[in-house]
């Protein structure tokens, strides 16, 4: 595969002694430690049909801080990573009786009673290696650097948003029927990122080339749905949730039948998208952006938070059924605002040949933005625009993606040096002032690996 960008020249260290793939599968042991998920996979690609023989994650309590306490979730990935790790090498992939030597194979102890086996050596491992948690990111790293010498085998260190963007392809990948099936979706593509840390319409050109058409400019949607949640929501609702994403409570809230609550008229234009609605209580939510910056490429959601505080605090004892009218129409406009970018960058002679929008991120698991969002293409003309939203273990952090992140960026050639740190901050926009993901040091050619 030819990449899209120089390549970058670096001192050959060891030679290869060995090849690293004598199968025709690809192996992989993925970590993600970015911020309060842990999470490991093992991911096997032959061809173009992935399986994932393990993916699991433990989300560290943050209840008692409202929000995600970065050391209370170090403290997690220091006690849960090595445990699952730990527990994923039981699902390698056995080794055939007869083809195993000493160098492609792992020795697992058996369970109590039970004899050893023999597995399959993973061909690398992956590891998130920014943006996020500074301290959280390296536990992940210097575990997979770890693993990698113990095993004599590349790591490398992937980029989150990047590994977000490319989730669908790995949804297609597992869920091909035959080896020979194409990835999809073919680049380019569209992806709208919607998390509790990111709001961004990404353009994706080829597995490294993610321009940011909009970003956010405050707060992310997902944090702000949390905010308006824990204003909007019954206390005891509240108090009986069992973490701090605020965000699926809401939506369970506002829609306890499901779709058959939706009451949903997608507006014909664009100036429909930022016009204020009267409610039958008597008040309103102004749409983010609406006035002298209703056609700018951002996000902005902070507005947002603060009307909805001051609706809920000028009426303490609101009923629930006003409540409910509350959470319907904060996700309404939250969401129009999303949906006011996309159609406008959909819109541009540039992305005429755009015929796919990915939604992910933790937000991606609302059933009213995935409804809002395909009414609002039809009704503007983008019929023909299919909306790919990942299964919802694979939107939020997750390892699974990362050692998707990891196949491509492998089978394009390219490995980590064992010196690469962890990154706080990462673009992946090929233009920004670090020079997106090829701009970090220590990528190597996989002839010049250092194992
Ligand atoms: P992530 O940062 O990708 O792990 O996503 C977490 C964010 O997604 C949190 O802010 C959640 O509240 C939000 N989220 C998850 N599920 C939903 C949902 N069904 N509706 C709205 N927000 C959600």
């Amino acid at each position: 595969m030819r990449l899209p960008f120089p390549l970058i020249r670096r001192p050959r260290c060891l030679p290869l002694t060995r090849p690293h793939n004598r199968r025709r599968t690809l192996l992989t042991l993925a970590i993600e430690t970015s911020c309060d998920d842990t999470s490991v996979a093992i991911l096997e690609k032959q061809k173009a049909k992935s399986t994932l023989h393990f993916h699991d994650k433990v989300t560290s309590d943050n209840r008692a801080f409202q929000g995600v306490h970065p050391l209370i979730a170090l403290e997690s990935h220091q006690k849960s990573l090595a445990l699952l790790v730990n527990r994923a090498l039981r699902s390698l992939p056995e080794r055939e009786a007869g083809s195993a030597t000493w160098g492609n194979a792992v020795q697992i102890r058996g369970a109590k009673g039970e004899a050893d086996t023999l597995r399959e050596k993973p061909d690398f491992i992956t590891v998130t290696r920014g943006p996020g948690m500074q301290s959280n990111l390296m536990t992940g790293l210097d575990m997979a650097k770890g693993l990698a010498v113990a095993w004599q085998v590349p790591v490398l260190g992937v980029n989150h948003m990047q590994a977000h963007a490319l989730t669908p392809r790995l949804v297609s990948s597992l869920n091909a029927s035959s080896e020979s099936a194409e990835s999809h979706p073919r680049f380019p593509f569209l992806s709208l990122l919607v998390s509790g840390g990111n709001t961004m319409l990404v353009h994706s050109s080829d597995i490294v080339s993610h321009s940011i058409l909009a970003e956010k400019t405050d707060i992310p949607v997902g944090n702000v749905l949390d905010k308006c949640a824990r204003d909007i929501l019954p206390k005891a609702l509240l108090e009986n949730g069992k973490s701090v994403m605020y965000g699926p409570m809401l939506e369970a809230f506002a829609f306890p039948n499901g779709a058959k609550d939706y009451d949903y008229t997608p507006p014909e234009t664009q100036r429909g998208l930022n016009t204020m609605k009267t409610t039958q209580f008597g008040w309103a939510i102004r749409p983010p952006l609406s006035e002298d910056k209703s056609s700018s490429m951002e996000f902005s959601y902070s507005g947002l938070g603060a009307i909805i505080r001051r609706i809920v605090e000028s009426n303490p004892e609101m009923s629930d059924p006003e409540r409910r009218l509350l959470a319907q129409e904060t996700m309404r406009v939250a969401f129009e605002h999303l949906a006011s970018r996309v159609l406008l960058a959909l819109g541009t002679p540039e992305m005429k040949d755009i015929s796919t929008l990915v939604v992910s991120g933790g937000v991606a698991s609302n059933q009213f933005l995935k409804y809002m969002l395909r009414s609002l293409l039809d009704k503007r003309g983008f019929k023909g625009v299919e909306v790919v939203f990942p299964p919802m273990s694979l939107c939020t952090d997750n390892a699974a993606m990362i050692a998707w992140t990891g196949m491509e960026m492998w089978e394009a050639g390219w490995r980590s040096g064992l010196e690469v740190r962890s990154l706080k901050k990462w673009a992946i926009d090929p233009e920004a002032g670090d020079g997106g993901i090829m701009g970090a040091e220590g990528w190597i050619r996989a002839d010049d690996t250092q194992l």
